[in-house]
């Protein structure tokens, strides 16, 4: 109903990189190998999504587009070992309850379906050609919630949300290629040949990507690989620190402070590493169904976890000295 749609759109859709996150997860999902993103306004006025992934069924599409409906848990056990990105089957709705919304999508061996919704209520349903994968185009978000329009910060600020957004994606999935791009100019372009240090390169450009070294770590439950800059280059925020756990981004604490542990004298007060952490571990161990954004993460067995990112990152530097 329009109205719950509504009501989780304030938690799930609290701005255009949140709509532009749980799109590009969605297309992830989906396997896709190609993603591209076009932005007009920082997505206020039109956020479009094209990816080469699997498409949906004609007879899902609608049901994609009501509250809960997931493809991706079939059994309550499952939300003990979520592997993808998306769980809550609650994005797509609470977009559209908010947006102009057209989605052209086909799984490449049957006709393509096209379905246009304007504030959740569907206003076109059609067959149409179109090649394998999905095509989303968001447009006048919140056109229907003004309170949460006024809440959007600049444009300036927003598209600097939405590039923190992708550029974790990206590197989190260095074996997919991104394009994104606000009006003419391109913000991230990355090859997809799964090389991280390559879409580092993209991120920082090539002179920090040089000064970035491999850190690595393990332990019977925790498996750390990743990017340390040296000290030299670190940062005045904590915004250049990405980890990454079982292919989700993550905020983590611990997981910072353990970083910084790791650096140890090495960073000036109030200076921060750039960093880029993947982990790997049981999905027992993470629980991702903490937060509807589901950024937030709880994991067991912290202590342990600690200990092997704060010793890799030591162990870089042990070997940098020598
Ligand atoms: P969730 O990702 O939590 O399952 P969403 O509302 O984000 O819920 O998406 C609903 C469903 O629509 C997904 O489970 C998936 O089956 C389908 N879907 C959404 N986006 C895509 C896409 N880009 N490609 C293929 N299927 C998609
Ligand atoms: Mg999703």
């Amino acid at each position: 109903d329009a109205l719950a749609n509504k009501i989780a759109a304030g938690e799930v859709v609290e701005r255009p990189a949140s709509v532009v996150k749980e799109l590009v997860e969605n297309s992830i999902d989906a396997g896709a190998t190609v993603i591209e993103v076009d932005l007009v306004e920082a997505g206020l006025e039109s956020i479009r999504i094209i990816d080469n992934g699997s498409g949906i069924q004609e007879d899902d599409v609608l049901t994609a587009f009501s509250r809960h409906a997931t493809s991706k848990i079939v059994d309550e056990r499952d939300l003990f070992r979520i592997k993808s990105l998306g769980f809550r089957g609650e994005a797509l709705p609470s977009i559209a309850s908010v947006s102009h919304l057209t989605i052209r999508t086909s799984t490449g061996d049957a006709a393509g379906t096209l379905l246009k919704l304007e504030g959740g209520i569907v206003k076109q349903h059609d067959k149409t050609t179109s090649r394998r994968g999905t095509d989303i185009h968001v447009e006048n978000l919140f056109f229907n919630t003004p309170a949460r329009l006024k809440y959007v910060k600049t444009i300036h600020t927003e598209l600097g949300t939405i590039t923190d957004v992708m550029n974790r994606l990206a590197l989190s999935h260095p074996e997919i290629s991104f394009r994104v791009r606000h009006g003419e100019r391109t913000l991230l372009q990355t090859n997809g040949q799964g090389d991280v240090r390559h879409v580092l390169a993209s991120i920082y450009g090539l002179n920090v990507a040089k000064m970035m070294r491999y850190v690595e770590g393990s332990s019977l439950d925790f498996q750390v690989k990743g990017f340390v800059a040296l000290p030299e280059i670190c940062r005045a925020s904590r915004n250049y620190v990405s980890t990454i756990v079982n292919g989700r981004y993550v905020k983590n604490s611990m997981i910072n402070r353990a970083i910084q542990d790791g650096f140890h004298t090495l960073l000036p007060i109030g200076r921060y590493p750039i960093a880029h952490l993947h982990i790997e571990m049981d999905p027992s161990l993470v629980d991702v169904n903490v937060h509807p954004s589901k950024m937030e993460v709880r994991l067991s067995k912290e202590q342990e976890l600690f200990a092997i990112i704060s010793q890799s990152v030591k162990d870089v530097f042990r070997q940098e000295t020598l």
